[in-house]
């Protein structure tokens, strides 16, 4: 059976979830589920980075003196959002885990007896928001790029990592490799970041006590993303390597140059795909946790509704680009998209069912006409290729010409002058491009291809069925209206500040 590991970053457990993690999230469960419809075999990592130095700080604040019970508790904040939002990973993992533990340990030696690590002294710039050591050069304006703040001057000895043994093998890797490193401009970006020079990089901090102890040295605990990194190995042992990592491009460097090397010393292999994808802006301003405008996905979740919100992030932005969330584009393509087009197909077909064939749907002959307009391949090859906001564009290009055929077709005037075979033959039609859109927006909306899929009288199997006339319906069940229309003053009146709160993962 073909596997599929798809893998979102471990966020930090002390912040909440925010509008940037959801998103993240949503991409990796879109791609997880449609690959389980294809009937691969899936797994779906994602988990928290528990073993930073800002848990330690977090847990001072929050006043929380156990940090074993503090990060618990904020797990279960992560669990219930991810619940909330209908993500079907597989895995959780936490860097608190002991078979985590275990495994950093034996992953470091293996690097160690390589004769990669050495001990040295480390001067320089030290962001505590990205936990990662710059020079000069990054900086903008004497300033970390992310979190504009000013790095901290450290001189300590440390434990270092021989990146720069490992700069010209990615370079050839990527070379050969051409869709290692996905979007291009991210793969160029990385190119060029190694052509101007690697360094070797510290993986070890003196004097701290949170954390996992170096196995060589016990006054020395591992560099959080020497620790964070392997996460993708422990939480799914029997996938490795990854198909598919997912990121936000302010992580780019750790996950593409040091996660590579650090895979290459230990004799690992390497990961098969990364996407890379942009930040999200709210109302056109840059997001984070200083600006207070970091949006809880919880609260617009129920505000709107999951799907709306799944629907909307997906649809909108293209995937690998920086896009802007915005309730007011939300709000108009729950309206239009959702409600209008697909919504009201639902509603008719039901209703006409209910009417014309005593909540039955009529057998018939598949009709060339509409069924030609559905392009299962491209949008399934859209979607390999991480065009989300395209496939999601091409199905709902196939509702849009449903709505028409119902339009052109005028099944009431058939009914009326007693046309009983075309009457049949629309209907059939229209039911059976409304299962086969079920399952196709299923990825994006669980919840919205069940409701439709109970509304029809269908079973919403666990792999493709786009067979026409190949399911059996057993009767037809109106239910609720799959999306209400919002108000845009109803909906925007009520974005006051409770949803103003969370915070990014190093700027998303
Ligand atoms: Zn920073």
């Amino acid at each position: 059976m073909k596997k599929f590991y798809v893998t979102t970053p471990i966020y930090y457990v002390n912040d909440i979830a925010s509008i940037g993690h959801a998103y993240t999230t949503f991409a990796a469960d879109t791609l997880a589920r449609w690959h389980r419809l294809k009937g691969e075999d899936v797994f779906f990592l994602t988990g928290l980075d528990e073993n930073s130095q800002k848990t330690v700080k977090a847990a001072e604040t929050a006043g929380v003196k156990d940090l074993k019970e503090y990060t618990n508790q904020m797990a279960l904040k992560w669990t219930s959002t991810w619940k909330n939002l209908n993500i079907s990973n597989n895995g959780f993992i936490r860097t608190t885990e002991a078979k985590h533990k275990k495994l950093v340990k034996e992953f470091f030696m293996k690097v160690y007896e390589k004769g990669d690590i050495y001990k040295g002294k480390y001067e320089g710039l030290y962001c505590e928001g990205c936990e990662c050591f710059y020079t000069e050069s990054d900086l903008v304006e004497g300033k970390c790029p992310f979190h504009k703040t000013e790095p901290k001057f450290i001189s300590e000895e440390n434990y270092f990592f021989k990146l720069t043994k490992y700069a010209d093998k990615i370079l050839t890797y990527i070379e050969k490799n051409p869709d290692f490193i996905l979007p291009n401009s991210r793969k160029n970006e990385v190119v060029e970041f190694i052509k101007m020079g690697l360094k070797d990089i510290s993986i070890s901090r003196p004097n701290v006590d949170w954390g996992i102890p170096l196995p060589i040295d016990k006054n020395h605990h591992f560099w959080v993303w020497f620790d964070a990194l392997p996460n993708y190995i422990t939480g799914a042992p029997k996938y490795w390597p990854a198909n598919c990592h997912l990121l936000a491009k302010d992580i780019l460097r750790f996950h593409c140059v040091i996660w590579p090397a650090m895979l290459m010393s230990a004799g690992y292999d390497l990961p098969k795909q990364l996407f890379v994808h942009g930040f999200l802006t709210i109302n056109g301003q840059k997001m984070s946790k200083s600006l207070g405008n970091a949006i809880d996905p919880n609260v617009l979740a129920q505000k709107y509704s999951v799907d709306s919100l799944r629907y909307y992030l997906m649809r909108s932005i293209p995937f690998g680009e920086d896009g802007d969330f915005s309730e007011k584009a939300l709000i108009t393509r729950t309206n239009t998209e959702l409600a209008d087009s697909l919504g009201n197909l639902l509603n008719r077909v039901v209703s006409m069912c209910e009417k014309y064939y005593d909540s039955k749907i009529p057998k018939a002959k598949e009709d060339k006409e509409l069924s030609s307009k559905l392009d299962f391949k491209k949008i399934d090859s859209l979607i390999l290729n991480y065009k989300l906001h395209e496939a999601l564009a091409e199905i709902f290009y196939f509702v849009d010409q449903c709505n028409k055929y119902v339009n052109e077709k005028e099944p009431w005037n058939l009914a009326k002058n007693q046309k009983e075979d075309e009457l049949e033959k629309v209907l059939f039609n229209l039911a059976e491009s409304l299962r086969i859109i079920s399952q196709l927006i299923y990825s994006f909306m669980p919840e919205t291809a069940e409701k439709i899929n109970e509304q029809l009288g269908f079973k919403l199997r666990d792999s493709f069925d786009l067979k026409w006339g190949n399911a059996k319906s057993k009767g037809i069940k109106k239910g609720e209206t799959l999306f209400k229309k919002i108000g845009l003053t109803d909906g925007l009146k009520k974005s006051s500040n409770d949803g103003l709160k969370g915070g990014p993962r190093n700027g998303l």
